[in-house]
């Protein structure tokens, strides 16, 4: 297969106008199989990672359905997400043994849809103050001994875990674990100095960054002035449009610069379904268009997955190469596998997404495979 005529993306130059190859599995230099796609007017892009995301398309990664989880994966697929890290709520260590579990068998079944690269968990080593939609009755204590049983139940496939830093024995958690797992400072009160202490102690994300935290401001800069002050830090994003504000999103990208923002969806199961009630994590969201609201309005993660959000970060304003790096490239590094998906290099995975001039999904090939 050789796409030709779009406009490719391209780790150094942004875009560039050249032919995509690739005949099986991976991508060439060249394609011998004489079949052509003809991408004029178009971008051509690697599929995307979203490492932070629970549920689509009625289902919910910590429902630990396998069902469910097929679902979710040919859902994201279908909109050019073609590796996903599926999010855990705060739960019981029993439901989260299931979830690791249900992942695990997934993997190795080798099921249909976009490819289960890790589990991301998000819950349960959360501050009760900054529960945001997390069910404040199954937080739990950094737990280090707890996230190695989770792990084992996952068969190696953790590789993102959320802890706030203010809580006790938080730090001794990240240096315990930071070198067998990405760990991301969320659903914290933590001021500026117990931020940079957790970076330093090995801390190398922010989950949702701005949401479930203090916010960044002149004589308390908080988590995002330590974020800042990290530089191997990454920061994932909302940008749905919801969760932060344009101009919030388009300063983010300025501080940070788009080689260290990692956008993400935080979807729920209400992603690609209709208005309505779901539940999320043991509590009831009620949906309207792009919001989701607890009861109470608290927000309760969105309805808008990843390729949308990434459509309305450029809509903000923000370069589309930039907002590509951050929903393909940057999550890909976050989790240690960019060395084979994340951009269009010769021997990566044929993981190509083609959109319309509008940014709309025209094409996903994976694998190989035009879905
Ligand atoms: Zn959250």
């Amino acid at each position: 297969m050789k796409i030709t005529g779009g406009k490719v993306f391209d780790l150094q130059k942004g875009f560039v106008e050249r032919d995509v190859c690739f005949d099986d599995a991976l991508l060439t230099q060249d394609s011998r199989d004489g079949q052509t796609y003809d991408a004029s007017g178009c971008y051509v892009i690697p599929g995307l990672t979203d490492v932070h995301f629970h549920g689509c398309k009625g289902a919910d990664f910590s429902d630990a359905d396998p069902e469910g989880l097929q679902t979710m994966a040919e859902y994201e697929l279908s909109r050019g997400v073609t590796q996903i890290c599926p999010a855990g709520m705060t739960l019981l260590e029993d439901q989260l043994l299931k979830v690791c579990k249900n992942a695990a068998a997934h993997r190795r079944e080798n099921r249909p849809g976009a490819e289960l690269v890790g589990i991301n968990l998000e819950g349960p080593f959360l501050s009760l103050a900054k529960k945001g939609a997390q069910n404040g009755d199954w937080l739990h204590a950094p737990d280090a001994a707890m996230l190695r049983r989770l792990m084992d139940a996952a068969e190696g496939l953790v590789k993102l875990v959320s802890v706030a830093p203010e809580e006790p024995g938080a730090m001794e958690f990240i240096k315990e674990v930071s070198e067998d797992v990405a760990v991301s400072v969320a659903h914290t009160t933590a001021d500026y100095d117990t931020a940079l202490e957790a970076f330093r102690c090995g801390a190398r994300q922010v989950t949702h960054l701005y949401n479930a935290m203090p916010g960044f401001t002149h004589r308390a800069p908080g988590v995002v002035g330590a974020a800042l002050d990290s530089p191997w830090s990454r920061v994932e994003l909302i940008s749905d449009g919801i969760h932060v504000h344009p101009a919030v999103v388009r300063a983010t990208f300025k501080m940070f610069g788009a080689d260290r923002v990692v956008l993400i969806s935080d979807t729920m199961r209400a992603a690609g379904m209709s208005d309505g009630e779901y539940d999320l994590g043991g509590q009831n969201v009620i949906v309207k268009g792009p919001l989701a609201t607890l009861a109470d309005g608290t927000i309760a993660g969105s309805a808008t997955d990843l390729m949308a959000c990434m459509k309305t970060a450029v809509s903000f304003g923000i370069p589309l190469a930039d907002a590509v790096r951050a929903a393909a490239v940057n999550p890909a590094q976050a989790i240690g596998i960019f060395d084979r998906v994340g951009s269009l290099e010769p021997g990566k995975r044929a993981n190509v997404v083609v959109l319309d001039g509008e940014l709309n999904v025209k094409a996903v090939f994976f694998k190989g495979r035009k879905v």
